[in-house]
């Protein structure tokens, strides 16, 4: 056997769209080093340290969150949560969604408003941590589901268009303990051409 791999997959952490600094006030540069540099970071390095002789060595990330349990599913989720959520902003935002997206969030929530209503109400609900989701179920319909700790919609085979991550890691050094008031904030800074183009 000749050339054959045995090098499992390394994973990377993806760079930031934007700089540090350019959420500020809703999401401020020292936040940005905790939350993208320290915490996403870490499922990164400890996925890496898992991989290697465990059944997921050829797996993409997404493979793993499907199939993986315990820890090598906690820090592979984690991964793909906060990837999908930083790369969600957009320094300014774009204030509201537009087209195929626009219309099925009218169509299902009956406005833009109420839409997020709803889904401020799930992320400053959910208990404890975990993310608070818009996904698009089998029958192609909106949906806003609540997700504990690393939950991903993609294991139940929905399709995430948006995600508010609720952790407390995600708004203590801002708000302190108010999340109502970072899930407030958070739509300012939406990029809603990218979020519709995830529909
Ligand atoms: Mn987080």
């Amino acid at each position: 056997m000749f050339n054959q791999n045995h090098f499992a997959m390394t994973f990377t952490l993806p760079e930031l769209p934007y700089k540090a600094d350019s959420l500020s006030p809703v999401i401020s540069a020292e936040t940005i080093d905790y939350h993208y540099g320290k915490h996403h970071l870490a499922y990164v390095n400890n996925l890496n340290g898992l991989i290697p002789g465990s059944q997921f060595e050829k797996s993409d990330l997404e493979d793993i969150i499907r199939r993986a349990e315990g820890p090598v599913f906690n820090n592979a989720a984690q991964i793909w949560n906060h990837t999908f959520y930083f790369e969600g902003f957009i320094p300014g935002g774009r204030k509201l969604p537009s087209g195929k997206l626009a219309d099925a969030i009218d169509s299902r929530f009956g406005s833009f408003e109420s839409f997020r209503e709803h889904f401020s109400k799930a992320a400053v609900s959910l208990f404890g941590s975990g993310w608070t989701w818009l996904i698009r179920d089998h029958d192609c319909q909106l949906q806003i589901i609540q997700e504990s700790n690393a939950g991903n919609p993609l294991r139940k085979g929905f399709k995430p268009i948006l995600t508010c991550d609720v952790w407390e890691h995600a708004y203590y050094i801002d708000y302190r303990n108010r999340r109502a008031d970072y899930v407030k904030a958070f739509w300012e800074i939406i990029d809603w051409e990218k979020v519709a183009s995830r529909f």
